[in-house]
């Protein structure tokens, strides 16, 4: 028998001999070309049918569009391919694949040339994006009064830093749209879980309290799941700090304002009291600091301190609480008259 190739005569493989056959070997079938998809919004690549955030147009993402676009001869054993980018031309990387392994008991190596080109696509997250989608509605609200320009400010600040923080992990973490209400601002959101962290730390924040709900808006046939739209009330409370409120009998100043509490000082004992949030349907506004007024202090007794009433000059007397101590006949003070009783202000 003799070699087809050459007529040498000795052992045969596939009708050649040892040098024609490892000559004529192919390791791999190289297509024309490889592609791989990229986002052309965020630059994320189509992975076994997932996109993923990766370096922009690196190697390995090269590698990956070759090894799914390629064939490795099924009778070479130990294949080891490697990825050279020749040249980048645009959207086109010329690569060449240096590919060994070991066939009729010998080794072999062999470089072949290959094009990957870059198709343009929309990632699912982008294309949410584009199309508007929206999972949840954070609504800003305030009780029983407008909302201020100012808390609007804060809470447009807020929001923003909170989007930005959270859309570095997730890509549905965008306000599609603000609008705004006669009775408060509504923020749509891409993403519920995005919108339910940013509405905690917000009552975090400013105070108040949260109520959520939600209706079904659609049905995934792909997953067979409904898709669900929630609203995330945000109502800030109807008091800010300064301000003077009646609860449980006791008329309190608020003091500090925080995520789980609140505190208040009692203006006729000076105590400082927290409250919950949850005690917050029982609270009535009933003063700001515009109510606040100054007037004399007309005599000072051990125990008691006189002073003038506001609005008609009569005098008044007043327990004396030990931080009064510090002060004198003559001076001017700040009080508040509620329901026609007079307190000090300290
Ligand atoms: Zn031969
Ligand atoms: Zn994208």
């Amino acid at each position: 028998m003799f070699c087809l190739l050459c007529n040498s005569e000795e052992k045969l493989y596939d009708g050649l001999c040892k040098e024609c056959f490892l000559k004529e070997f192919e390791l791999v079938e190289v297509p024309e070309y490889a592609t791989f998809t990229v986002c052309s919004h965020c630059g994320a690549t189509l992975k076994h049918d997932k996109w993923v955030q990766t370096g922009y147009y690196d190697d390995e993402i090269i590698n990956d569009a070759i090894q799914k676009d390629i064939e490795i001869n099924p009778k070479l054993l130990n294949p080891v391919i490697e990825t050279q980018i020749t040249n980048n031309r645009g959207t086109v990387y010329d690569c060449i694949l240096h590919v060994s392994g070991n066939i009729i008991g010998e080794p072999i190596e062999k470089k072949y040339p290959i094009e990957v080109k870059v198709e343009k696509g929309v990632c699912s997250d982008c294309s949410k994006f584009y199309s508007g989608y929206y999972e949840a509605v954070i609504q800003l609200r305030a009780d029983d009064r407008k909302l201020e320009e100012s808390e609007i400010e804060e809470a447009d600040l807020f929001i923003s830093n909170e989007i930005q923080r959270i859309s570095k992990t997730n890509k549905l973490a965008y306000v599609t749209e603000r609008i705004v209400l006669k009775e408060g601002i509504d923020y749509e959101v891409g993403s519920y879980n995005a919108a339910h962290k940013i509405a905690i730390n917000m009552q975090k924040q400013f105070g108040g309290h949260i109520t959520e709900s939600r209706k079904i808006v659609g049905h995934d046939k792909s997953k067979s799941k409904d898709l669900y739209r929630s609203w995330l009330s945000v109502r800030l409370p109807s008091f800010h700090r300064n301000d003077f409120i009646e609860y449980d009998n006791k008329i309190l100043e608020i003091k500090k304002i925080g995520s789980h509490k609140f505190v208040g000082r009692n203006i006729h004992t000076y105590e400082d009291e927290s409250i919950s949030w949850k005690e917050y349907d029982k609270i009535k506004k009933i003063a700001t600091p515009n109510d606040i007024r100054q007037t004399t202090i007309t005599n000072i007794t051990p125990t008691d301190i006189q002073v003038l009433d506001p609005d008609n000059y009569d005098t008044v007397d007043l327990k004396k609480h030990e931080s009064m101590e510090r002060f004198n006949i003559g001076e001017e003070i700040n009080v508040i008259k509620i329901k026609d009783r007079t307190y000090i202000l300290i």
